[in-house]
């Protein structure tokens, strides 16, 4: 049968100055399964280092040391870590009991590492704490408890996992004498059901309680007496069925959340603080998702609202060419033509002319337009006052006119009603039908007195001339206006034998629009990203003072079976938490600007979509795993030893 823990010749060092300091100079031992073993020595002979490497919490500088055989050095950290979990339980001088936490969590620790059930880990917590006289204080916190109950505790969650070989440095060194013999009187216990028991003591009274003393001074064994046969009974470790990767996975999951909310409970002003970063950058990227949305779909409804499915035709090579031999380019023969193409739904020329006003006293200068009855539709207009002429008019020259705003108010400033008036448009009588106002645009609305005829009484009345200043052409819905320009400049080319005319499409302002919004808002969202990472750093800084506050508890929970994952994975949970917390109440915060800003401007169209939510949510996560992945690594990264001695 092997020796169940087998030092060969173990040396310990410490870098120290220039050189190194050997701690540890040559230990050979064997211990058998079943033994109760006392390790004493004066205070710095090294035998807590011992004591360390015996535990697998640290490893030798050379020689071997082998578990049931298995020479260590060949394991790695998880394999480590497994034995710490399932073969040892420590027993510190000072208890090592996480603060925050009762005495059966605080039991319950290791079997949370081995992945078991919390209903089958509470009651054994509870089971143990029973057995050991304390089932009135399950529930009690480590600074409720007396130093031997804290001590019993920490007994209790060495035996959580099975406790094969229990590990106690010094374990009466912070006791009374009463308490300490109560606590001597346990590990007792424990030896005669079979545990093996190493405990190191200065004390040569407790070490007087073993069957085997050994003696350690200055690194080096000077009594060592031989192992006694192994017992027949032995204690293995807690037969549990290997728990599934998903159900480890969980468990610590759950506790490493649990750990977490309570870190951020324990320090709430500091959380705030912390979150408020990310309150602020999820409220901006949020918002700037949300008004951006609604300031771009209110512009291209404006823009819309102008009619982007219509062309305009004009004479001429571009806008500003004055060339004679064009000016008359466009005739009615055209726009007769154009009229009767498949894809024109409408088409209204526009003959106009500067021409004045009169009513009564009144004397001004307009702008008068002769276009057909569907114009004022097709850009948008509303009648304050009437409506617009009809088809009939427009055949029968009709001397009609509709006013603008501007042009009523200086004709008729004390009228309450204008329709049915009759004014003097150059030299012809016409009696005003309507009143329209212009569409309220972003691009703002001239300030020019303008009135519109039937283009017929416009040509054929007004000015006489047969030729048309513009066409304004309507494209059915569904039919490309891009593919319809081209067709329409084609056509009118095709009739008058060159280029003489050109087209405008209030599509491609529309295009020009979303992509100058949508730059805006991409880069109003790169602020806000900027934000965000503002706030991810602020959350990094937190967690690494965490990390450092907390070192003493990585090293317990390491010592008791915590891998490196579990560790990573507890502190990457944590800052997650806080900046899903944090983008929850962003979240809200944009709401609340959302809510605001619908107030003040009752014309947008402010929703909350889904994809907004989702934003929020893929940041939050993000920042977290990003900002928090380097102090979760940093806590990962420690050494137990020193986690452990760390104040
Ligand atoms: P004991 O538990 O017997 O009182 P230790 O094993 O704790 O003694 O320490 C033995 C010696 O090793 C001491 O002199 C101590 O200063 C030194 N030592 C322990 N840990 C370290 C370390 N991390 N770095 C440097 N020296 C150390
Ligand atoms: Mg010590």
């Amino acid at each position: 049968m092997t020796t169940l823990l087998e030092l060969k010749d173990i040396r310990r060092s410490y870098p120290s100055g220039d050189g190194s300091v050997e701690v540890l100079k040559g230990i050979t031992l064997s211990v058998n399964a079943g033994e109760m073993v006392a390790i004493v020595g004066a205070s710095g002979s090294g035998k807590s280092t011992l004591m360390n490497i015996l535990g697998c919490l640290d490893k030798p500088t050379s020689g071997t040391y082998r578990v049931e055989g298995v020479d260590i050095a060949t394991l790695d950290g998880d394999a480590l870590a497994r034995l710490r979990r399932d073969h040892f339980g420590f027993i510190f001088q000072r208890y090592h009991l996480l603060p925050h936490l009762t005495a059966a969590q605080n039991v319950e620790v290791p079997a949370v590492y081995a992945g078991r059930g919390r209903q089958q880990r509470l009651a054994r917590a509870r089971e143990l704490l029973g057995r050991l006289g304390l089932h009135e204080r399950v529930d009690y916190r480590p600074s409720q408890l007396s130093g031997g109950q804290q001590q019993r505790v920490s007994i209790a969650r060495a035996l959580m996992n099975g406790g094969q070989v229990i590990l106690a440095d010094e374990p009466t060194g912070a006791l009374d004498s009463a308490s300490g013999e109560e606590v001597m009187a346990i590990l007792h216990q424990l030896r005669e059901q079979g545990h093996t028991v190493i405990v190191v003591t200065h004390d040569p009274e407790v070490a007087a309680q073993a069957e085997r003393i050994v003696e350690i001074r200055d690194g080096e064994l000077i009594s060592n007496p031989p192992a006694k046969p192994a017992a027949a009974a032995r204690v293995g470790a807690e037969k549990t069925l290997p728990a599934s990767g998903w159900r480890q996975f969980s468990g610590g999951f759950r506790e490493a959340l649990t750990m977490a909310w309570r870190a951020l409970a324990a320090n709430k002003m500091r959380t705030l603080l912390t979150m408020l970063g990310i309150i602020i950058g999820i409220a901006s990227v949020v918002s700037i998702v949300i008004v951006g949305d609604a300031a771009k779909q209110r512009v291209l409804a404006d823009i819309r609202a102008m009619g982007t499915n219509t062309i305009d035709v004009y004479p001429g090579k571009d806008f500003g060419d004055d060339d004679p031999q064009y000016q008359q380019a466009l005739k009615y023969d055209d726009l007769l033509a154009i009229q009767k193409q498949p894809w024109v739904s409408s088409a209204t020329p526009a003959v106009s002319k500067n021409l004045r006003l009169r009513m009564n006293n009144t004397d001004v200068a307009a702008s008068a337009n002769g276009v057909g009855p569907q114009y004022f539709n097709v850009y948008g207009m509303t009648f304050s006052e009437g409506s617009t002429f009809n088809d009939v008019q427009l055949r029968g020259r009709a001397q009609v006119v509709v006013l603008d705003g501007n042009t009523r108010r200086q004709l008729f400033p004390h009228k309450a009603s204008v329709v049915g008036e009759i004014i003097l448009v150059g030299n012809m009588p016409a009696t005003v039908v309507g009143v329209a106002d212009e569409k309220q645009s972003m691009f703002g609305s001239s300030k020019i007195l303008r009135v519109w005829l039937p283009y017929t009484t416009m040509a054929g009345r007004v000015i006489g001339q047969s030729w048309l200043n513009s066409i304004t052409v309507r494209v059915k819905e569904g039919y490309d206006s891009t593919l319809a320009e081209q067709q329409l400049a084609r056509l009118l080319n095709l009739r008058h034998g060159k280029k003489d005319i050109f087209t405008w499409n209030m599509d491609s302002i529309l295009k020009t629009a979303e992509r100058t919004t949508h730059t805006l808002q991409l880069f109003l969202t790169l602020v806000a990203v900027i934000s965000l990472v503002v706030g991810g750093i602020g959350v990094m800084n937190i967690m690494l003072v965490s990390v450092t506050e907390r070192t003493r508890e990585i090293g317990i929970r390491m010592a008791v079976g915590a891998r490196a994952a579990d560790v990573l994975q507890q502190f990457l949970i944590e800052a997650v938490l806080v900046c899903l917390v944090g983008g929850a109440l962003g979240v809200g915060l944009s709401l609340m600007i959302a809510f605001t800003l619908q107030l003040l401007l009752p014309g947008w169209e402010i929703g909350f979509s889904p994809l907004a939510l989702l934003m929020a949510f893929v940041c939050s996560t993000l920042t977290g795993v990003l900002f928090g992945w380097l102090p979760a690594r940093n806590a990962a990264r420690l050494d137990p030893v020193d986690a452990l001695a760390r104040e």
